[in-house]
């Protein structure tokens, strides 16, 4: 490379850096570190072959995933990303549940000030609270899980 220092791939593999090495582009030699993960969880050569089936517009974004799988396999050895992606998940489901019971809640609180009138004389604003809470989205979670019978004794 007439004088440049090799790609952190070449110099973690001990080769010389030529002028289209596929790596060079991607694993600059100021972080080795990158292409060290990388080689460790997949293998220099599966990622040498990955990235030449792809076309050049799209390496550098295969590149940024294959290193963040491999810092999360390194992680978690046994779900890598995957176990971060069900954390979330299950995050996800827990916040829609409390969701769910604040939105229960507030329903019957709004129940025990105003009684219940016969649909016909429901007016618009009543309408209109029914649809922003979508009420048929709470009336199918009511029926699964009792909420109603946990907030209105
Ligand atoms: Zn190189």
């Amino acid at each position: 490379m007439g004088g440049n220092s090799p790609c952190a791939s070449c110099k973690l593999l001990r080769r010389r850096c030529t002028k289209d090495c596929t790596f060079a582009p991607y694993f600059p030699s100021d972080d080795p570190q990158k292409f060290a993960i990388v080689h460790k969880v997949f293998g220099a050569s599966n990622v040498s072959k990955m990235l030449q089936e792809l076309p050049v517009h799209q390496r550098a974004d295969a590149v940024s995933s294959l290193v963040y799988e491999a810092n999360a396999r390194v992680r978690d050895p046994v779900y890598g990303c995957v176990g971060a992606i069900s954390y979330l998940q299950n995050q996800v489901s827990e916040l829609q549940m409390q969701l769910a019971v604040a939105q229960a809640e507030i329903l019957c609180i709004q129940m025990e000030h105003e009684p219940v009138m016969p649909a016909s004389q429901i007016d618009l604003d009543h309408k209109s609270y029914f649809l922003q809470n979508d009420l048929s989205q709470f009336l199918a979670f009511d029926s699964s899980s009792n909420v109603m019978q946990q907030f209105c004794p």
